[in-house]
């Protein structure tokens, strides 16, 4: 395949490419009919996180986590993410040309080390699997049965500019927290860490979280902000983040904020920028602003009362949590910088909203969320900013399709990030070829049409984890499994 392709033949392979979707896969979870915004329909996961952080490199974590199980488990399985950070980690956080970047400071380590499980108040038995990633509950449960897990843990930060550390600009405490493994067809998820992509699976769950730090340390999270109160030298934060995909937290003593509201259609929706070095701040909250408004008038209202942007040193341009975006403290290209706080923006439709399976089909997030963020610029009268995102999407994509054939560039779209061998790969395929599928479909359905369809997809499969077989049939204009 070439990058030069006529726009009858991007549309015959739009309509192959959906063709293969639909036939493909077994559905994750099925979407509903009509699911009403924003109340997920089942009781989600609860995690009552309390943090105690030292202003160093250390975190005293207690978890209270209870939830539901809909089916009999012969145990409980839970990520250790934090110990992709760990000194031999068969999973490094990073590709290894990356490593001087990332770790500012020379070689650095981290982890979670778990101290003690409880479950319905008593003492339970607990394993770690071999590579550190996943904490084995051995209790049984039933289908239906409320489960209480308490887990007492101590986490230890590494300094690197990663999602977890002590980075530059702030502590980034994502995927910090011992998280319910993804349960499906019966079995538990439990997939490895990954130096690129986004190797996250969960379930909606709801988090009320309280952070106790050194003063001088203000929070950028999830959800909404309930209370900030010092009890003698420290901070005491109360945080609460309902039905959202994951749970995102950082402390800097050098946050500077900027406020504003968005229309989300069905309420206004506090917009927070958390940032230290931004020569537009009130342009970049702006911004957000209009993103997320353009994006409930095209897909379906933003459900949450807040959106918290931060500004991080992350080792990425960007990244999305629950009701969280954070943008990277490197991206200084500002043409760069307004096309990622769009992306990542749009993250809270496809990933935050419409869960999808990043491992096994990264695409489709990240190739509808690049097109999202190019269409906005499209929708708002920046239609230059729209075709420099095709054409650089189609230039991206040709170096890899141009190699050799000897070299064996799969240029599959749906395949899952253990195939690919590069982030340049990954980039190329999940975010550049994904993009430019739906490219190929606004230019054979028109705005209108897709428009549509994604709206039937975000309605449909709100607060689950969507199959592609999922996205196919909305886009086929019928969400009827
Ligand atoms: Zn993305």
């Amino acid at each position: 395949m070439t990058a030069e392709r006529s726009s009858l033949r991007r549309c015959f392979l739009a309509a192959v490419c959906l063709l293969l979707i639909a036939a493909a896969g077994a559905m994750l979870a099925a979407c509903s009919d009509a699911s009403s915004l924003p109340s997920p329909d089942l009781p989600v996961p609860v995690y009552d996180l309390d943090l105690n952080y030292d202003g160093e490199r250390t975190v005293a974590l207690s978890e209270e986590l209870v939830f539901t199980p809909s089916e009999a488990l012969a145990d409980i399985r839970l990520h250790l993410y934090p110990n992709a950070f760990s000194e031999g980690s068969a999973t490094p956080p990073c590709a290894e040309e990356e490593r001087d970047a990332v770790f500012y400071n020379g070689e650095s380590f981290g982890g979670i080390a778990v101290l003690s499980v409880e479950k319905d108040g008593k003492t339970a038995d607990f394993d770690i699997s071999e590579d550190g990633g996943i904490l084995i509950v051995n209790c049984v449960a039933s289908a239906g049965e409320t489960v209480r897990l308490r887990i007492e843990s101590e986490i230890t930060l590494p300094e690197c500019n990663a999602r977890f550390g002590v980075s530059e600009s702030a502590v980034n405490l994502t995927a910090f927290y011992p998280s319910l493994c993804f349960r499906q067809d019966g079995a538990w998820r439990t997939d490895a860490y990954s130096p690129f992509g986004d190797p996250f699976l969960s379930d909606i769950s709801s988090f009320y979280v309280t952070v106790t730090a050194p003063e001088r340390f203000t929070a950028a999270a999830s959800g909404g902000i309930l209370s900030s109160t010092l009890l003698g030298e420290r901070r005491v934060t109360k945080i609460s983040a309902e039905n959202v995909r994951d749970f995102a937290l950082f402390l800097s003593p050098d946050f500077k904020k900027v406020s504003a509201f968005a229309d989300a259609g069905d309420g206004r929706v506090a917009v927070d920028y958390r940032y230290f070095d931004d020569p537009d701040p009130s342009g970049t909250v702006r911004l957000a602003v209009s993103a997320i408004e353009t994006f409930s008038e095209l897909f379906g209202a933003y459900p949450y009362p807040s959106f918290t942007l931060v500004q991080t040193h992350i080792g990425a341009a960007g990244m999305e949590y629950g009701a969280l975006a954070a943008v990277g403290a490197d991206v200084r290209d500002r043409e760069t910088f307004r096309f990622t706080v769009v992306h990542e923006t749009a993250h809270q439709w496809w990933f935050g909203v419409v869960g999808s399976d990043q491992i096994l089909h990264p695409w489709q997030d990240e190739g509808l969320t690049e097109f999202s963020a190019a269409w906005y610029f499209l929708l708002t009268g920046d239609a230059a900013a729209y075709d420099a995102a095709v054409s650089d999407a189609r230039a991206y994509l040709a170096r890899y399709t141009s190699l050799p054939a000897e070299i064996g560039f799969d240029d599959t779209l749906d395949r899952p990030l253990s195939s690919f061998l590069t982030a340049g790969e990954y980039t190329a395929v999940a975010y550049c070829k994904g993009m430019l599928f739906f490219h190929a479909l606004r230019v054979s359905m028109g705005d209108a049409a897709l428009s549509e369809a994604l709206a039937d997809y975000y309605t449909s499969c709100a607060f689950t984890v969507a199959s592609p077989a999922d996205l196919a049939l909305a886009l086929q204009g019928s969400s009827t499994p």
